[in-house]
């Protein structure tokens, strides 16, 4: 546990370059900002822009130039994890050598079309924290020659964690230190449920690490202490903590914090770009307003 004076503790705002960053980015930085400063840690900047297909350059340019101008500064270089594709990829040897990943041979649309026939018949598929479809535990390829055949044959896969063969060889309880609070309030020591996601996916032809796999590695190689984020990765924290207990990392202490709610009660979506920080600033409004109206959502910013 980090004394909540440590001048060691680091954090780190991680957006996805793949939209415009909205009013709960805003809090995000601005929360891990201002805990750093408060205990005169660091706050450090990384661009998650592991999938190619979604990433884009002016999405990165536009998260500095937002940042920037509500009046935050980071340490440079930036980790960018488009940079650092071969250290993913040497974790993911080192899970494939412990035999706690294989290849899922089945598309998303394969996957969508057997839950809906299954649904269709009566029957109820199970789904993970985020409502996406299990992927069919029958379909799990364990036969090492079969899988490399099937590789060297060229058919797409991606590559998959085993959650059994995982879940049983990290023993004992797993649990993460949480700061702020889940969705259901809950805080302090929390239970981790990874089983819940099932066989998620670690690395896929069209990007080379999942955001899972490359977040824990990540947040490990930069000596992240402090993880603080939006409630909506809440539950992805107990897949983070199974990855990080299978390659030996350290584990940062959580803090999630409320989601700002969008104009319609829903969830703000990088796609809306009324609600975006660039479309209040175009609009007229200054950095303090941003807070004022975080603030006026309950946050307590400092
Ligand atoms: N890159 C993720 C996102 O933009 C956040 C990662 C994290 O904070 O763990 O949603």
């Amino acid at each position: 546990m980090q004394s909540p004076l440590s001048k060691n503790r680091v954090f780190r705002f991680a957006p996805s370059p793949n939209g415009l960053l909205h009013l709960g980015h805003a809090l995000s930085a601005i929360l891990n900002r201002d805990m750093a400063a408060a205990c005169g840690g660091r706050f450090l900047l990384r661009i998650e822009d592991i999938d190619p297909t979604r990433s884009r350059p002016e999405f990165e340019a536009a998260i500095y130039r937002d940042l920037a101008w509500l009046g935050l500064d980071w340490e440079t270089p930036v980790r960018r994890q488009s940079e650092h594709v071969a250290f993913y990829g040497e974790a993911l040897e080192r899970l494939k050598a412990m035999g706690v990943i294989y290849p899922g041979f089945l598309s998303r649309g394969e996957v969508k079309a057997r839950v809906e026939a299954h649904e269709a018949a009566g029957g109820v598929w199970p789904r993970d924290p985020d409502g996406a479809p299990l992927y069919p535990a029958e379909e799990r390829v364990l036969d090492r020659g079969e899988a490399l055949a099937a590789i060297a044959a060229g058919r797409q896969h991606a590559w998959r964690l085993d959650m059994d063969k995982a879940r049983a060889l990290v023993p004992g309880p797993l649990d993460w230190s949480e700061a702020g609070e889940g969705p259901r309030g809950e805080t302090g020591t929390v239970a981790a449920e990874p089983e819940r996601w099932g066989d998620v996916i670690l690395s896929r032809p069209d990007a080379p690490a999942s955001y899972h796999l490359a977040v824990v590695l990540d947040d490990a190689a930069q000596g992240i202490t402090d993880v603080v984020r939006g409630q909506d990765l809440f539950q992805a924290t107990a897949v983070h903590r199974l990855l990080q207990s299978l390659l030996g990392l350290p584990a940062p202490a959580y803090t999630h914090h409320g989601l700002v709610p969008g104009p319609d009660g829903r969830k703000l979506s990088k796609s809306n770009e009324d609600t975006g920080i660039a479309a209040y600033r175009e609009r007229g409004a200054s950095p303090a307003d941003i807070r004022a109206l975080l603030a006026g959502y309950g946050f307590i910013l400092h």
